[in-house]
């Protein structure tokens, strides 16, 4: 029996009938329910745990629950607008409804509930919704929470959405002061702080090497292109609802780009190609704007203005399973180095039935599909094939990775595309001094910064390895007035290595600092007295260890630069 079911209609029962609230809406899954409502009395959290204690005291009186089918018109008549709302959305003429005393509720679901065995549940949240999910609709109450029968089952749940909060990228996100948001400054427009972009910038230099080993060029294009560019590349037609408007200024008319791929064209075209220069291997740290409905935003997941690390690889018929496995090569030292493991590889191929879809030409698509399959063989990964999922220019391979909290999702990307050549004629001159037009492959070899920042946020708990972390060291010192200055010296040795020190200078006692420091996850902490100015030597502790470890300062540095270098 589903318990966040029956839950659900007691929650309805209790709010209707001892609060005079108009119930709106009631859903539940497996794993929680909601109830929306209408009511003159505003709940705030404090109210949930008096509410939790109705719910079992109704159970444990278990009131009669009548299941009856009432009759569409007969409904028109109720009190309650939503209840007339939907039994008029149905197609049904005869409606499933339960009713507790004289309360109403339509009923979807197993008819087998009584509310007789409602053990162990609570009520989440209590938060503002919008009528049928709507910012133009009315605002309504929504109350929120889960229900288990099994203590064990209810317990685990718990546990779970305990590890979903230390995880959340947002908390831990605002805890490490790494990036803001403000309704003043746009939504969706996160704002990185001091300790973000010393990620951010780490993460980026680091990619940047790689692409470069890798032989990639950088380039640098600008985050406005002209409306035409688009119109040329054919995003204008096909993927304008995720655009911003655009608007004009003297006699041209601009937009925020969403993709970097029509610029890259243009860097190509700039002058004449022959077969020498392919691979053409462009890349570039890419500020890009796209528009989301503002339901859809969710911290650094998904956001309106984004940093991606965007390659293009432009090459010959023949070149494609090479350079696929270099793409492929370059994603996996990049992924390998953050301990992110590929969980699982989707080959996303063309319907040959589906002319719409899918760019025709048959011959096209044979060829490089099976490019692609091979390449997937040789990866030494289970690949699932996904016969319609193609782009519309060509077939892609999409790399998964499984998060901490379980979640599968694509993290790299590798994607042909014989279209995109063609609307900006581009052409090389092969061997035989013949003209002919490349294929194009679009590489994303980590996402958006701010994605992957939420991943990597998620899958450590905010505790980054020494390379990453903001602050690497903090100095402590046991008494400021006589070992500060000791500290001082200590931080400029350590910043002459480019190492990231501070020191807790703050009036705090000795036990409070090292709190602190264990809370903002640095590294390591450092506390300096009488001993150590003595013998020259450090006494550190390493995040979330207890033991305390002392080195010569020479051999602790040492230690230090080679943990940075090896990026552990
Ligand atoms: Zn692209």
């Amino acid at each position: 029996m589903n318990q966040n079911l029956q839950t659900a209609y007691a929650l309805a029962y209790i709010l209707e009938k001892k609060y005079n609230a108009m119930i709106a809406n009631i859903k539940q899954s497996n794993d929680n329910f909601y109830v929306d409502f209408q009511c003159k009395r505003k709940f705030n959290t404090n109210d949930l745990l008096s509410l939790e204690k109705e719910i079992k005291r109704l159970s444990k009186s278990n009131p009669k629950i009548v299941f009856c089918l009432k009759d569409k018109k007969g409904l028109a008549k109720v009190k309650n607008k939503y209840l007339k709302y939907w039994a008029n959305n149905t197609s049904k003429t005869k409606i499933n409804c339960l009713k507790i005393d004289n309360s109403l509720f339509i009923f979807v679901g197993n008819k087998i509930i009584s509310f007789k065995h409602i053990n162990f549940l609570t009520l989440t949240n209590v938060s503002g919704a919008y009528w049928l999910d709507s910012a133009k609709n009315e605002q309504l109450q929504r109350i929120s929470g889960y229900a288990f029968q099994n203590k064990n089952e209810f317990n685990a749940h718990q546990k779970l959405l305990k590890e979903i909060a230390e995880r959340d990228h947002r908390k831990i996100g605002q805890e490490l002061e790494l990036f803001t948001f403000s309704n003043l400054a746009g939504q969706g427009l996160p704002m990185w702080l001091p300790n973000g972009v010393t990620i951010k910038n780490e993460v980026e230099n680091y990619i940047h090497d790689v692409l470069i080993q890798q032989d990639y060029n950088f380039t640098q294009t600008p985050v406005l292109g002209s409306v035409d560019l688009y119109k040329t590349s054919g995003h204008w037609f096909h993927y304008r609802k995720n655009m911003f408007p655009s608007f004009k200024i003297e006699n041209e008319e601009l937009v925020l780009r969403p993709m970097t791929c029509p610029h890259h064209m243009l860097i190509y075209k700039s002058k004449p190609r022959t077969y020498h220069d392919l691979p053409f291997r462009l890349a570039e740290h890419a500020i890009l704007h796209r528009y989301e409905a503002s339901g859809a935003l969710l911290g650094l997941e998904r956001v309106r203005g984004m940093q991606l690390v965007d390659t293009h690889v432009i090459i010959t018929n023949d070149q494609i399973l090479n350079e696929v496995l270099h793409c492929f090569n370059t994603i996996s030292i990049c992924l390998k180095t953050f301990g992110i493991k590929i969980h699982s590889i989707d080959l996303s191929l063309h319907d040959p039935k589906d002319k719409e879809k899918f760019f025709d030409n048959e011959k096209l698509w044979k060829a490089a599909e099976s490019e692609l399959e091979k390449c997937c063989k040789k990866l030494n990964f289970k690949y699932r094939k996904m016969v319609g999922e193609a782009a519309f220019y060509g077939p892609k391979i999409d790399f998964q990775i499984k998060t901490a909290l379980g979640h599968i999702i694509t993290i790299s990307t590798i994607q042909l595309d014989f279209l995109l050549p063609a609307r900006f004629e581009l052409v090389y001159r092969d061997a035989n001094n013949k003209v002919k037009t490349p294929i194009l492959i679009h590489g994303g070899i980590i996402g958006t910064f701010e994605r992957f920042m939420s991943i990597l946020l998620e899958q450590t708990k905010g505790v980054l390895p020494l390379w990453l972390a903001p602050i690497q060291v903090i100095l402590i010192p046991v008494d400021e007035k006589k070992h500060l200055k000791h500290c001082k010296k200590i931080a400029n040795d350590l910043k002459k290595q480019w190492i990231r020190v501070k020191i807790d200078d703050s009036d705090e006692r000795l036990g409070k600092k090292i709190r602190n420091a264990q809370i903002k996850k640095i590294p390591y902490q450092i506390v300096v007295g009488d001993a150590e100015i003595k013998s020259n030597s450090i006494s550190y502790r390493e995040y979330g260890k207890q033991v305390v470890n002392k080195l010569a300062f020479k051999a602790f540095i040492n230690k230090l630069v080679k943990q940075i270098d090896e990026k552990k």
